[in-house]
């Protein structure tokens, strides 16, 4: 028995659940709640509502690219049924299992890495930008001169923040450059 992938969400379709739908030209369409039919009769594109893997794959929030995932696709290959392969092919299951389940923590920690401090530098920018909704004792720039300051260094920081990505990408391209042309270097 085989268990297929909703067409809408890619959620698992399990024996006697949801619903195809079999379109004119012989196409199935299988779907593993009526949710997913229903988006699939409005038109709607998977790849636009949050909720499917269609969407977080294209947004990046998932593992796409890796060989763990390709393991259970079909082949046009047949293979002749032997005891053998089938006790191998039940304990490659498991092992590839696993080792995608490391692999997408890896992914999910890289992926949240460094939020905590983007998070804690947005909110000290709030609280820079908007100092007159502090009561005055607990502002850090004096009231008189608040405004001026404040535009200036809202600027400053922009201009700051905009120089320093510069600064990244160029020191990013530039290592790159080199190591692409040693490589060359190598193979010539
Ligand atoms: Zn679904």
């Amino acid at each position: 028995m085989r268990i297929y992938s909703c067409h809408f969400c890619s959620a698992p379709v399990y024996p006697s659940k949801g619903i195809t739908f079999v379109r004119n030209d012989a196409k199935e369409f299988r779907f593993c709640r009526s949710k997913c039919h229903k988006n699939f009769k409005m038109k709607r594109n998977p790849r636009k509502l949050k909720w499917t893997k269609a969407f977080r794959k294209a947004a990046g929030k998932e593992m796409v690219v890796d060989t763990t995932l390709t393991f259970s696709a079909r082949r046009h290959i047949p293979t002749r049924y032997s005891r053998d392969l089938v006790a191998k092919t039940l304990n490659a299951m498991q092992r590839v299992e696993e080792i995608r389940r490391r692999r997408e923590r890896v992914f999910y920690r890289n992926r949240m890495s460094g939020n905590k401090e983007r998070q804690r530098a947005a909110d000290r920018k709030l609280v820079e930008e908007n100092q007159h909704l502090l009561p005055p004792s607990q502002r850090t720039i004096p009231s008189g001169l608040q405004k001026e300051t404040v535009d200036t260094d809202g600027m400053e920081v922009d201009e700051e923040m905009l120089s320093e990505e510069e600064e990244e990408k160029v020191a990013v391209k530039v290592p790159r450059k080199k190591q692409r042309t040693e490589q060359r270097m190598d193979v010539d």
